[in-house]
């Protein structure tokens, strides 16, 4: 409560019940009132009188439209009426003054889990005697508690969400985690039995003078022992690669399923919301290399633990206090590496939009689309500088975190240095009294110098996880975003389209925007029929069209088909069902069957079918031509591509639509990039096709649609006219002003 949002309806019905003598429970929002309430804490508040209120007690009251609970620390009769004082306990500063209509009323008792703490309770009148008498000592231990819960929680939630992610990554790496894991083992391992050898080599060599070599049986097993550690140490690195190669593979497989799976399922919304994009492009961004680097990072992590505990055997034969000395030395690097790691997250989030905006500006300046009208207006310039200040910030502000990084980064390991140096002279001076061998001392030359380079792993590879967890979480929370179809009840009834397609005081405003696109929409599709939809550029046609697709729900009204809402029917069954030309068609670089042939994927490719949409289409001849026929690779993306011209994707686009046979046949625009000759075989195709379909048609050229059954006419969202051609001529209205203004061309 201490924090409770604004809410005056709130405030004005917690008042309300007060005055009727109720009790109000308020949950804590805050710490200001820590250690004696901490958020999540639900206060109970009582009506009182002012003149009860003594210092010390809790008051709650209003404060710039908020409730706050805090101690009342001083009680003042002024010529305007009594002023009250209040501080939280844990801040060092008080509240602004403030008049009794400010006040509710008094905690009486408070709840923590299922603990009922009351005001008279002994916790509570020391707490209020600790506070009124050492709150110099209580506000820093309060903050230091609240310090360690703060990073103890932060630490907690880091290793669940370390776990919940490996373990999602660990499903996607099949059986080849096994084989990397008992690799990393020994590579761990291996380098410190091979110091052992020498070791134990050299104080053999030492105590073994003036006996000949091949005599020495028990010296020819070291040297081979020795040479065999060498040996499978040196191979080790390669079948690592080999199978770190693999286990990677297999990871990227899978996780880009999964990514391409999320896109699939993801609604149009997202697409179309900056913040949304935001989201998606790190997601997009991390997911490619992310959850393979912190595998190979768990990786150095399996590995430099079994060297630690490989060495710690070793130094407690020597000395076991040189391991600490070894430990501290790394400790204070990785402090660093910690807190840059957030750091870094930080400015990476705050990075998104203005990264996207570059990526953007880059695609400009190399892209194929633009390339045209860049090269003819020459205004290259204009986007390199746009791209060229994008990415300086960018850079800048990774610089300036850098820098910051450096003498944090340099004094740390001044630090180690120091500490290794130390470690060094002790041993030296060891080995000067006689306490160890010249074996040991190699040894221990050798185990410090790997030992610090293993602990800096260790540490660093935990840094990295939890740096690359931070960073993995964006790519989880994209596959976890919900789709709001998903939301959506599950589909019982089913597709039937044999009367109308009703839309009832539909009402519709995109995410990012307050206009409504539709307002009180109210259009009936009769089955069977063709229906048009005319007006001016943004009158809403197209998002009608959305909207039956399914792409998004209405805000208000329903859409229903056949008497059933379409939110009942379920996406997939609408979509199986409706087969559509957008104004913004794609063009796929496969080949031109395939083009087709996507049209419907739920069967297997026919290609008298696609010969016969392309011929509905109009293109027919043009791809019987092309040097593979139907079979030849269009676009120009990859070599022995045969490029087409808009109007001719157009048909394609159309041919595809033509191809999927089904009841609902949507084109928004169909000839927008059509020759006249074409236009007229597409209307004939379209008067054939659409004899036993649903048809609707988006047009702004009325000669396009005024041989169909009904005509829409809209207006800034809402339908303003509806007739046959020749009804709305004969009204006279806004129809016949666009005609004649047509015609008069
Ligand atoms: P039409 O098809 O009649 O040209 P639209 O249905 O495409 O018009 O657009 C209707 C209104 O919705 C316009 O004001 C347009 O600016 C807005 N609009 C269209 N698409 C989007 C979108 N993806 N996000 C936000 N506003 C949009």
């Amino acid at each position: 409560m201490n924090q409770q949002k604004n809410c005056p309806n709130l405030l004005d019905f917690a008042e309300a019940l007060l005055d009727d003598s109720r009790q109000v429970s308020i949950r804590m929002n805050g710490n200001s009132m820590f250690p004696t309430l901490k958020a999540g804490d639900v206060g109970t508040v009582e009506k009182c009188g002012v003149e009860t209120l003594q210092v010390g007690d809790i008051v709650v009251f209003k404060s710039s439209g908020n409730l706050v609970a805090h101690r009342l620390v001083n009680i003042t009769k002024t010529f305007d009426g009594i002023q009250f004082v209040t501080k939280g306990d844990h801040n060092s500063h008080m509240d602004t003054p403030f008049s009794a209509d400010a006040i509710l009323g008094k905690l009486s008792s408070y709840t923590r889990g299922k603990k009922i703490i009351s005001v008279d309770s002994f916790r509570m009148k020391y707490l209020r005697y600790l506070s009124q008498h050492f709150s110099r000592f209580v506000i820093p231990l309060g903050s230091l508690r609240l310090l360690i819960n703060h990073h103890s929680n932060q630490l907690v939630k880091s290793f669940v969400s370390i776990k919940d992610n490996l373990q999602f990554i660990c499903k996607q790496s099949g059986n080849d985690l096994f084989a990397n894991i008992v690799i990393s083992i020994l590579q761990g391992i291996l380098p410190f039995l091979l110091i052992v050898c020498i070791k134990l080599l050299i104080d053999f060599l030492t105590q073994a003078r003036g006996v000949s070599i091949s005599e020495n049986w028990s010296l020819i097993g070291w040297l081979i022992i020795t040479a065999l550690v060498f040996l499978i140490n040196g191979v080790l690195s390669d079948i690592r690669g080999y199978y770190f190669e693999k286990l990677s593979q297999s990871i990227s497989h899978r996780i880009y399923k999964k990514l391409h799976h999320k896109h699939d399922e993801l609604d149009l919304s997202y697409y179309e919301n900056p913040t949304e994009q935001d989201k998606i492009h790190r997601a997009v961004q991390e997911a490619t290399f992310r959850p393979i680097k912190i595998v190979g990072e768990v990786l150095t992590f399996i590995k430099s633990i079994a060297s630690a505990l490989f060495l710690l055997v070793v130094f407690v034969a020597i000395k076991w206090y040189l391991v600490v000395m070894l430990f501290v030395a790394v400790v204070p690097g990785v402090l660093v590496r910690i807190k840059s790691s957030r750091k870094l997250y930080k400015l990476k989030a705050a990075q998104s939009t203005k990264e996207r905006e570059m990526y953007y500006f880059n695609r400009v300046l190399t892209g194929f689309p633009f390339a045209k009208e860049m090269k003819l207006f020459g205004f290259s310039k204009f986007f390199l500088q746009r791209f060229s200040s994008a990415q300086q910030l960018l850079f800048d502000q990774k610089l300036e975190l850098r820098r910051s990084e450096l003498w944090l980064n340099i004094s740390a390991q001044l630090f180690a240095i120091v500490l290794i140096f130390v470690s060094l002279v002790y041993v030296s001076y060891l080995k000067v009294s006689g306490v160890i061998s010249i074996g040991t001392v190699v040894l221990f030359f050798f185990a410090f110098q790997r030992g610090y380079t293993v602990l800096n792993e260790f540490f660093r590879s935990i840094t990295q996880i939890l740096e690359d967890n931070i960073f993995l979480n964006d790519f989880i929370e994209f596959l976890h975003l919900p789709s709001k179809s998903d939301q959506k009840p599950i589909p019982t009834l089913p597709f039937s389209l044999k009367k109308e397609i009703r839309f009832e005081h539909v009402s519709f405003h995109y995410e990012t925007s307050k206009r409504d696109a539709l307002s009180a929409v109210d259009i009936v599709i009769p089955a069977g029929k063709t229906v048009a939809f005319v007006g001016a550029n943004g009158s809403g046609k197209t998002t009608l069209i959305k909207l039956l697709c399914g792409f998004y729900p209405p805000n208000a009204g329903n859409i229903l088909i056949d008497g059933v809402n379409v939110s009942q029917i379920g996406q997939a069954v609408i979509r199986e069902n409706i087969t559509a030309v957008f104004q913004d068609f794609a063009l796929y670089n496969v080949s031109a069957a395939s083009n087709i042939g996507l049209g419907d994927v739920s069967s297997d490719f026919d290609i008298e079918r696609a010969r016969k949409a392309a011929r509905a289409a109009g293109i027919e001849d043009v791809l019987a031509k092309l040097p593979n026929g139907f079979h030849s690779l269009l676009g120009n993306l990859f070599v022995g591509g045969e490029e087409l011209s808009i109007g001719q994707w157009q048909k394609l686009a159309i041919a595809r639509a033509f191809y999927r046979n089904s009841p609902l046949l949507l084109m928004d625009e169909p000839s927008s990039a059509l020759d006249a000759n074409s236009e007229l075989q597409i209307i004939d195709s379209l008067k054939e096709l659409s004899k036993d379909k649903t048809a609707v048609i988006i047009s702004h050229r009325l000669s396009t649609v005024k041989w169909a059954d009904i005509i829409y006419l809209f207006h800034e969202g809402s339908v303003v006219e509806s007739g046959s051609h020749n009804e709305l001529l004969a009204l006279g209205g806004k129809y016949f002003e666009l005609y004649q203004v047509a015609n008069s061309r």
